[in-house]
């Protein structure tokens, strides 16, 4: 899965930071998602987004983003119910894009103030981007084509209104 052949030098760690960095949001940083509450979506409730992710060499990356800044300690029961069906039905819809082999699903927290899931789609039957290679492979290959890029999104969107059970924009 390590994109990387011949050798290579492990870099040394630096000194840990004297406390954690702002977030997007946070201690006086712009914020893109409150100053452009639509920006990039593709579905929506009164709760979460659903918008797309970076272009890359990946056929699909999307996030489902909350409204409010939270983190995920700070989500209520009924946000906690409703990301559970945003979670079930994302996945369904990026895994139904063709040649989409299995979804990654990533929580990293340290980018923006508003709670964030990433869904990754893996090109099928490429071993390389199993499990964590894809993210490495996503970083060192070049997007894929814009407009394949953008059918692939609105089959996303497509499966995502068609579903019985999410409230639409
Ligand atoms: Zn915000």
């Amino acid at each position: 899965m390590f994109p990387f052949a011949g050798e290579l030098r492990l870099n040394e760690l630096s000194a840990p930071l004297e406390a954690e960095t702002a977030r997007q949001g946070e201690g006086g940083r712009p914020c893109p998602r409150c100053e452009d509450p639509m920006r990039g979506a593709i579905w929506s409730s009164e709760r979460f987004i659903v918008s797309r992710g970076p272009r890359s060499a990946l056929p699909v990356t999307d996030f489902v983003e909350s409204r409010a800044h939270h983190d995920i300690g700070g989500l209520d029961d009924d946000d906690a119910s409703e990301l559970d069906r945003h979670i079930v039905a994302v996945e369904a819809a990026v895994r139904s894009v063709p040649g989409v082999g299995r979804v990654h699903v990533h929580h990293w927290a340290d980018g923006s103030a508003h709670f964030h899931l990433w869904f990754m789609a893996r090109p099928a039957r490429q071993l390389e981007t199993f499990g964590w290679g894809a993210e490495l492979w996503s970083q060192v290959l070049p997007p894929g084509d814009e407009a394949i890029s953008d059918q692939n999104l609105e089959t996303v969107a497509a499966a995502l209104r068609s579903r019985p059970g999410l409230s639409n924009p």
